[in-house]
């Protein structure tokens, strides 16, 4: 077994013997945790040497491994340890049982570990860590303690009101930190933290700029990092930033990483800036999502998709659906052609300005449109429990966007179904697919019922 696990004493974490070997890589104590990263840069600059080559394949045979088994699991919330006004906040929101990543993560956080937690999509990934965070906050210090980061400003939003809403029976103080229209300017970001911050939910170039720039958001009293989706954050784009603020946080903070998916190149990155982190990992084999059929329609060729699509909106009792094309472009084109054929639909995408862009999200939510046609930018962590169909209008071109873009359905335990649109050239990129994944898609059938 290479994991950490709990032992008979509470609270107390145990590393088995036989995992010293993998452990200690990850020993490193963050002292010099912005040398640390900075070699880590140069290393890869270089190009990868033995000792990396090494600690890859480790860490790959670690994920191979289903590392959820071992940390022990906590099958009701009274259960955690937690504070009473939290239980509220978690009841009134209608939460009965804890998830499976909520039953594993939720203790471990709060008792101050580096957990990477890798959760499928629309498991409560949000409110597990949300939960640890919110115990971990000591409300009488008006300072921030915890700091979410999250890729988009869309998915900070979500989670900043996944938060307050836990916090409702709590005297905590979230604040969301992020940039764009409707936001608040830097100056009435820096006086509402003024005014005393507990938690801070945003994206990291905006807390950054706060932290590095402003001074704003003070980290000496941060005991937390949660970085969600952190397969994206610590990919070229983020990566530097989040190292960036790691630098900022003192000595003792901890670090946690949350995702639906964690490529090994992820793992490998943060044996750089975690101590002997708890690992609740998934086998890549288990991470198709139970509940979600997954079906395809042999289109034949890119022409028919367009007549093929408006069949199965007339036939199918639709409650939500996600449409996926894989440019900007197609989305475009997609509406003006749903639209000449009556087809009610709304569009988003990434060169959309921001108040565009939240009208279309809210009237989706808000159930005044019922089909969304969009690219990659909505599939990670986009919640919205009504969607019960997926279209795959083109299959993605990263395989772990396949996994981020059928999560939109079947959110938490619902019926979802995934429905994907294959051309003769497209069967090889199909397969691959399936075999990552381990699934086989069905052939769409007649009659398919989707009802919720
Ligand atoms: P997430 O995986 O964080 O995107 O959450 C997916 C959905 O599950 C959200 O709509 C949450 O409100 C819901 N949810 C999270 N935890 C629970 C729970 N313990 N019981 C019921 N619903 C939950």
């Amino acid at each position: 077994m290479a994991n950490a696990y709990f032992g008979d004493h509470p609270g107390r974490l145990e590393i088995p013997g036989e995992c010293s070997n993998l452990l200690c890589l990850t020993r490193t104590p963050r002292l010099s945790r912005d040398i640390i990263v900075s070699k880590f840069i140069e290393k890869q600059e270089c190009g990868a040497t033995e000792a990396s080559k090494e600690c890859k394949e480790q860490t790959e045979s670690l994920h191979e491994q289903k590392t959820a088994v071992g940390v022990e699991c906590y099958s009701k919330f009274d259960e955690m340890g937690l504070k009473t006004n939290l239980l509220r906040g978690i009841y009134s929101l209608g939460y009965e049982h804890p998830s499976f990543i909520q039953q594993r993560a939720i203790v471990p956080v709060y008792q101050g570990h580096d957990c990477i937690c890798q959760a499928q999509s629309g498991t409560g990934k949000t409110a597990a860590f949300c939960t640890a965070i919110l115990q971990l906050i000591d409300a009488s210090v008006r300072e921030p303690q915890a700091i979410v980061l999250s890729p988009t400003r869309h998915l900070a939003q979500q989670t900043h009101k996944v938060m307050k809403d836990l916090a409702l029976h709590m005297d905590v103080n979230v604040h969301l930190l992020i940039g764009g229209l409707g936001q608040p300017s830097n100056r009435a970001h820096a006086s509402m933290l003024a005014d005393g911050v507990h938690v801070v939910v945003g994206t990291p170039g905006r807390v950054n700029q706060m932290v590095a720039e402003t001074g704003a958001l003070r980290t000496e009293r941060i005991k937390i990092l949660v970085i969600d989706e952190a397969d994206e954050m610590l990919d070229m784009g983020f990566k530097d930033q989040v190292y960036d603020l790691i630098k900022y946080l003192p000595e003792e903070a901890q670090v946690c990483l949350f995702s639906a998916t964690m490529p090994p190149e992820a793992l490998d990155i943060t044996e750089k800036f975690m101590r002997n982190p708890v690992r609740i990992l998934i086998k890549k084999e288990e991470v198709t999502l139970d509940g979600i059929g997954q079906y395809f329609v042999d289109v034949v060729q890119e022409e028919y998709k367009l007549d093929c699509l408006c069949d199965l909106y007339e036939s199918l009792t639709i409650s939500q659906a996600i449409i996926f094309c894989r440019t900007k472009r197609k989305v475009d084109w997609l509406l003006e052609k749903m639209s000449e054929r009556d087809f009610t639909c709304s569009a988003l995408h990434g060169e959309m300005d921001q108040r565009d862009r939240d009208l279309v999200v809210e009237e989706f939510r808000s159930g005044s449109s019922r089909v969304l046609l969009t690219t990659d930018c909505l599939a990670r962590g986009f919640d919205c429990q009504q969607v019960n169909l997926v279209i795959n209008f083109d299959l993605p071109v990263k395989r772990d966007d396949y996994i981020h873009r059928i999560g939109r359905s079947g959110r938490f335990g619902r019926k979802g179904v995934a429905i994907n649109f294959v051309t003769a050239r497209d069967i090889r990129q199909m397969r691959d697919i399936e075999g990552y994944y381990h699934s086989m898609w069905t052939e769409l059938p007649k009659n398919l019922d989707i009802s919720n």
